[in-house]
Parts: C-alpha cells; sequence; structure tokens
C-alpha cells in the first residue's frame, strides 16, 4: 500500500511509521535568544533543531522535512531573507511555513519578508509565549480556518484545537499533525458524510501525492488511537462507497 508521505511522522529501523513532535528548524545566531527559543518551543511540545548559519540549514531540511522554519533575519553569511529564497526555490520545501524573526520593525522589511514567502514575522523583543501561539496560528492555518471553540468534548474525547491535543477519558493521545487535523475537520463537521474527497482536499489541500485510499489508511489509525474497539468503531463510522461519518456516542 502506498503510505502517504507526511513531514511528522518517521519510518523507525522497524518500517513502522511512528509519531513524532512538529520539527520546527531555528537559524538564530545570538545563542542566548536561541537557548530561549528552543526552550520554550520544546516546552510547548515541538522539537528544536537549531543552527547558528544558514550553511547546513537546507542540506538538513531537505533530510528532516521541518514543520515549520524560524529564521533570524540578520545572520552572518547568508541571512533570513536569502534563506528563505532559498527554501521557497527548493521543490520539497517550497510549501513549508517560515517565520521571521528580527531586530528590524521597519515596514519595508516585513512587506519584504512577506512577499519572499513568509507567513509571519515576529519582532524581537518577543515574549516566548507570543511566539509559540503564532508558530500554533501559522501550522493550523495549513489546514482550514480556526474553528470558534478551541476544545471540543465530544462523548470520551477532547478535541483542544489550540493545542492539537486529542484525549480519550483523560488520557493524552498521540497523534500526527495530519492525523489530527483530519480528526478535527470530522468532529467539526460531526453528523455530515464526508467523501474522501472533501476530506482529502480539506486536509491535504497542497499535497499532491496523496490519494482518496491514504484516507483510509489514517481513518484507520486514528480508530487505533480514539476507539474503545477499533473493529466497532462509535466515532468514525464507515459510510460504505461514500466516505465517513464522524458521530458523538450517546
Ligand atoms: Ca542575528
Amino acid at each position: 500500500m502506498h503510505l502517504p508521505a507526511e513531514s511528522y511522522e518517521r519510518t523507525g529501523g522497524n518500517g513502522r511509521t511512528e509519531s513524532v513532535r512538529p520539527v520546527i528548524f531555528v537559524v538564530e545566531d545570538e545563542e542566548d535568544i536561541a537557548r530561549l527559543i528552543s526552550h520554550n518551543l520544546q516546552a510547548a511540545g515541538f522539537e528544536v533543531q537549531s543552527f547558528v548559519s544558514g550553511a547546513s540549514l537546507l542540506i538538513e531540511a531537505v533530510r528532516e522535512m521541518p514543520a515549520l522554519f524560524l529564521l533570524d533575519v540578520m545572520l552572518p553569511g547568508t541571512d533570513g531573507f536569502e534563506l528563505c529564497r532559498h527554501i521557497r526555490q527548493t521543490p520539497v520545501l517550497s510549501a513549508t511555513p517560515v517565520i521571521f524573526l528580527t531586530a528590524k520593525t521597519g515596514e519595508a522589511d516585513r512587506v519584504k519578508g512577506l512577499e519572499l514567502g513568509g507567513d509571519d514575522y515576529i519582532t524581537k523583543p518577543f515574549s516566548p509565549r507570543e511566539l509559540v501561539a503564532r508558530i500554533r496560528s501559522v501550522l493550523r492555518g495549513l489546514g482550514q480556518a480556526p474553528v470558534a471553540s478551541e476544545v471540543l468534548r465530544l462523548g470520551e474525547l477532547e478535541i483542544d484545537v489550540s493545542s492539537m491535543t486529542v484525549q480519550v477519558q483523560g488520557r493524552n493521545v498521540l497523534t500526527t499533525v495530519r492525523e489530527f487535523r483530519l480528526l478535527e475537520y470530522l468532529a467539526t463537521h460531526r453528523g455530515r458524510v464526508l467523501s474522501r474527497d472533501q476530506l482529502l482536499d480539506a486536509v491535504w489541500k497542497e499535497t499532491p501525492f496523496v490519494t482518496p485510499r491514504s484516507i483510509d489508511v489514517y481513518i484507520r489509525r486514528l480508530r487505533e488511537k480514539i476507539e474503545p474497539d477499533p473493529r466497532h468503531p462509535q466515532y468514525l463510522k464507515t459510510l460504505r462507497g461514500i466516505g465517513y461519518r464522524f458521530e458523538v456516542p450517546r
């Protein structure tokens, strides 16, 4: 079976796909700031790889496929803007979000950063909380518009949209970002029948190599994570030949 590629999953030595935390690539030449960023992002549930310059960034990025780049603009050698230009020209990385980090506050720089394909722009000094919120907001923006309610409580399930966490009977369940998006989309459209194509459009918008059948793989994985008995699902119902429907069990 062709498994959809996903930046948030890696295949371990045993060939099994494992969930990991989203990886953020950070380029920051000021050591103290780099440490502060790294500490706070890790505490917020991200994995961080820090670089002091952009020299090895692209090679590593193509290998690792990070979820997001956080680029300081003023760097020795290649600056953050130039790095962003390279990222946007690298096919496998071109859709990966970029957030600029800089002491420059001029409107011209802000515009330049966004024109180069940056997704957001954070000026120093920044609060760690703001940084985390902006990163989450950019990552969330990849899938769909945020829903009004931040926490969905459905049966024994709790889906926290802002922290992208899922709990089953108060127990944390690890999901990949795509699994989370799929579950979130189904849950916010609960009671409605959604075809594989609809789900694909909603969750995998810009990923051409994912096929409608891949949805089945994701649904199966989600069932194993959230259903008390995955063979007799209560939440994620199959409508044979049509698609899927999220139901809230009584
Ligand atoms: Ca700098």
